[in-house]
């Protein structure tokens, strides 16, 4: 196995971006927030969301005060909105099981709703520097052409940990700057269409570049597209009910003129099913 990390360590001592949760004291609930914000969104969107929240709900149980509706609210079209309601109930567990305080242990944050094996390392290792191994995908696409010489990575699965462990230094520091490093390279100069291999630390350890770029195929599912889908019905739903002032509106209001009124239907049945509304007494809302 080449050694990834010494490499990898001094390029992002150079280049890693100025993002607000690598700035000191940003704190354990600003990078849970943060990792739920990013799961799905890029940096960019993510930042003024990020910004707002945190002067909104300064704290877990800033949040855990107010209803989930007004999580939904504030995630406004960031997308995947049932993140805004597992974060309101992570921050109720937050405060009801840890005093308002997110947890370090990794078994305790991944018993957290909405918090995953990337999410809990993530915290664990972003927010209090214990040594883990933390994977997402742009570390996953490293590691499957720098070392497995392929041009994409594999479904997402347990064994990412254990390659990403395999090249982690031994002490908790570093392991962090290498954690931070693979995920950087990956987002700025691994990128899934158009490396920048000349840019790269890891250029010269590189297999897949050794092999002359083989295209090993990629059997990852597609992202379903957006248009006409399902999930546009649900965005739009949610849209009518954020910004409705009376915070109810009339079912037969909702979308009224949306084309196919059957995926109307299939869409706020769902919202309803996954707890981001409500229907009672002919209207619906966001839930309280
Ligand atoms: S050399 Fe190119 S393909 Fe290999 S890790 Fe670096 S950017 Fe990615």
């Amino acid at each position: 196995m080449p050694d990834l990390a010494t490499p990898l360590i001094a390029w992002y001592r150079d280049n890693a971006r100025d993002l607000p949760w690598r700035r000191p004291g940003f704190g354990a609930w600003g990078t849970l927030v943060s990792e739920f914000m990013l799961q799905q969104t890029p940096v960019a969107r993510v930042i003024p969301h990020l910004d707002a929240w945190l002067a909104r709900w300064p704290t877990p149980t800033d949040l855990a005060a107010d209803p989930p509706a007004e999580a939904v609210r504030q995630w406004a079209n960031l997308g995947y909105p049932r993140r805004a309601l597992w974060l309101h109930r992570a921050a109720v567990e937050l405060r009801d099981r840890h005093g308002g305080e997110v947890p370090r242990d990794v078994e305790a944050l991944l018993a957290l709703t909405g918090i995953g094996d990337y999410t809990a390392r993530a915290v664990a290792v972003f927010a209090f520097g214990d040594r883990h191994p933390v994977v997402d995908t742009n570390t996953r696409r490293v590691l499957a052409r720098a070392i497995d010489g392929r041009s994409h990575p594999s479904p997402p699965g347990k064994r990412d940990l254990a390659a990403m462990e395999a090249i982690l230094p031994a002490d908790d520091v570093d392991a962090a700057v290498v954690n931070a490093a693979a995920m950087e390279l990956g987002a700025v100069v691994c990128t899934a269409r158009a490396p920048r291999c000349e840019a790269c630390p890891l250029a010269a350890l590189c297999a897949w570049r050794a092999d002359g770029y083989p295209d090993t195929g990629d059997e990852r599912r597609r992202q379903a597209k957006y248009e006409g889908s399902d999930r546009q019905a649900r965005g739009a739903v949610l849209k009518v009910l954020r910004d409705a002032s009376s915070h109810e509106v009339p079912l037969d209001d909702v979308i009224a003129d949306w084309p196919d009124a059957r995926q109307r239907d299939r869409a706020i049945d769902s919202l309803i099913a996954d707890g981001l509304a409500e229907a009672s007494a002919g209207a619906l809302r966001l839930p309280r």
